[in-house]
C-alpha cells in the first residue's frame, strides 16, 4: 500500500499559538508564570509575589477552585484586584459523551477553531488513566490514524494540557486532590497530536500537574507516547522524567516508512538507538512498544519473533493494540485469535505483552480515533506550516 506524504505539512514546532485576548487566565499555568503575571499586573508588591503565587496555587491546583472569593486566606481588597485582572477559567467543553464501559471524552474549544478531546479510561494504570492531546490534529499523517488526517490546526499550549486534566477532576468530582483513592491516576500523552514536537508545552504541563501542592500526580505515572522523534528522546527524559512509550507498529523500514511516514526520517536503526539512551531506563522503568494489530499487515508470527529480536535487550514493555477503526479507515483489526497467537509468542519470550482492550469505541473515544472539526483559520499559521521543514526523506 502507498503512502503519500503531504510536504506542505510543518514540523509542528513552528505552530505557535496566538497570545490570548482578554484578561489572562491563571489556571494552568506554572508557578513562575502566576507570579510573573501578578507582578505585571500589578496585582502584588514584588516582594509579595512568592508568597501570593503559594495561596492562589494551591487554591487553583489543589483545591481546584475558580473563584477568587473562595480564595479565604486572601484579603478580600486583595481578591477584589484579582478578580479585576484575571480570570482562573476553564475551556468551553462543547461535546461531553459517557461510553457504555465508562470510558468518558469530552471535547474542549480552546479558542475559536481550535479544539481537542480528552479521555478518561477507568480501570487504566493504577485506577484510571487520562489520555490527552498535544497538539490539534497532527503534522505525520500515520495511515492508521484518525487524527493523521487532520492537518496540524496548532500546538497546545502548557495551560491548554493541563486543562484538559482540570475539566476531567471537575466531571470525576475529584477536587481537593486526594491523597489515596484517586481514580484519575495516570496521565498518557496519547490523544491528539506528536508531543514530542510540542515538548515544551508538554514539560511545563508536567511540572504543574506533578506539583506535590497541586495536582499531585507522580510523573512516573506520567506516560508520554511518540512515533519517534529521536532527536527529542532524550531533552523530554532529562527535561520530565516522564514514562516512555514508542509507536513501534512495525519490524521493519520498509513497513514502518508505510505505517508511520516519520520512519523515513528516523528509521527503526537510530530509534533504537535513542531509546536505549533514554535517561532513567531500568527494568522497574520499562519503555512500552506499542504495537497496533492490522490485519494482513504486520500480524504474521513472523513479525512476532521479529519484534522480539528488535526489542531484545531493552527493559521493555509490549503493548498489543487491536485497530481501531473509524470512518472511512483503509485497514482492518486482526483477528481476535492471531492477536492472542501473536501475544503467546512475545509472552514466551519473557516480554510481558498485556492486549490493550479497546474502550470507549461506541463513543470513538478508543486509540487513534480522536479527531476535531477545528480548521485552520489563521493565514498566517498556514503560511509558517508551508514554510516550515517539510517531513521529508
Ligand atoms: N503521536 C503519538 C501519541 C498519540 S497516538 C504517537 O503516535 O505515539 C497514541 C497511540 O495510538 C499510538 O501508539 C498510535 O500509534 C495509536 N493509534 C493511532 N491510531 C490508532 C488506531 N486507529 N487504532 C489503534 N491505535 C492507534
Ligand atoms: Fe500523529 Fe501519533 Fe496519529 Fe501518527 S499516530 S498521526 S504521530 S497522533
Amino acid at each position: 500500500m502507498g503512502v503519500t506524504l503531504d510536504l506542505s505539512r510543518a514540523s509542528a514546532s513552528a505552530v505557535t499559538p496566538q497570545a490570548p485576548t482578554g484578561p489572562i487566565n491563571l489556571a494552568g499555568l506554572t508557578r513562575e508564570g502566576i507570579k510573573a503575571a501578578l507582578i505585571a499586573g500589578e496585582a502584588c508588591a514584588p516582594d509579595k509575589a512568592k508568597m501570593r503565587t503559594a495561596q492562589i496555587w494551591r487554591w487553583i491546583n489543589h483545591f481546584g477552585v475558580t473563584d477568587f472569593d473562595c480564595m479565604t486566606d486572601v484579603g478580600k481588597d486583595v481578591r477584589a484586584v484579582l478578580a479585576d485582572r484575571f480570570v482562573v477559567a476553564r475551556p468551553e467543553v462543547t461535546e461531553r459523551q459517557v461510553s457504555r464501559d465508562g470510558t468518558r471524552k469530552w471535547l474542549l474549544k480552546f479558542a475559536p477553531g481550535v479544539e481537542a478531546e480528552a479521555v478518561f479510561i477507568p480501570g487504566v494504570g493504577r485506577a484510571g488513566a487520562l489520555c490527552v492531546s498535544s497538539q490539534v490534529g497532527c503534522t505525520l499523517n500515520c495511515t492508521f490514524c484518525h487524527t493523521g488526517t487532520q492537518p496540524l490546526v496548532r500546538n497546545l499550549t502548557a495551560a491548554e494540557i493541563v486543562a484538559q486534566v482540570q475539566v476531567a477532576r471537575d466531571d470525576l468530582g475529584e477536587w481537593p486532590s486526594p491523597a489515596e483513592g484517586r481514580q484519575l491516576s495516570n496521565i498518557v500523552f496519547m490523544g491528539m497530536g506528536e508531543p514530542l514536537y510540542n515538548l515544551d508545552a508538554v514539560a511545563q504541563a508536567m511540572d504543574v500537574v506533578s506539583d506535590g501542592e497541586g495536582i499531585a500526580l507522580s510523573r512516573r505515572r506520567i506516560t508520554v507516547s511518540t512515533s519517534g522523534v529521536v532527536p527529542q528522546l532524550e531533552p523530554l527524559g532529562t527535561r520530565t522524567g516522564a514514562m516512555l512509550a514508542i509507536s513501534l507498529h512495525a519490524t521493519n523500514d520498509e513497513l514502518r516508512d508505510q505505517l508511520v511516514p516519520l520512519n523515513r526520517k528516523y528509521p527503526i536503526a537510530e530509534l533504537l538507538a535513542g531509546i536505549r539512551a533514554y535517561p532513567g531506563l531500568s527494568n522497574a522503568r520499562r519503555v512500552t512498544f506499542e504495537y497496533v494489530m492490522l490485519k494482513g499487515i504486520n500480524d504474521s508470527l513472523a513479525d512476532a519473533r521479529a519484534l522480539i529480536q528488535l526489542v531484545r535487550g531493552l527493559p521493555a514493555k509490549i503493548n498489543l493494540i487491536p485497530f481501531n477503526p473509524w470512518p472511512g479507515s483503509p485497514y482492518e483489526c486482526s483477528d481476535w485469535a492471531t492477536i492472542e497467537k501473536f501475544a503467546a509468542v512475545i509472552n514466551k519470550a519473557g516480554y510481558a505483552s498485556p492486549i490493550r482492550t479497546p474502550r470507549g469505541r461506541d463513543i470513538l473515544a478508543a486509540c487513534g480515533q480522536l479527531k476535531s472539526e477545528s480548521e485552520k483559520v489563521r493565514a498566517s499559521t498556514l503560511r509558517q506550516a508551508s514554510q516550515a521543514e517539510p517531513l521529508a526523506d
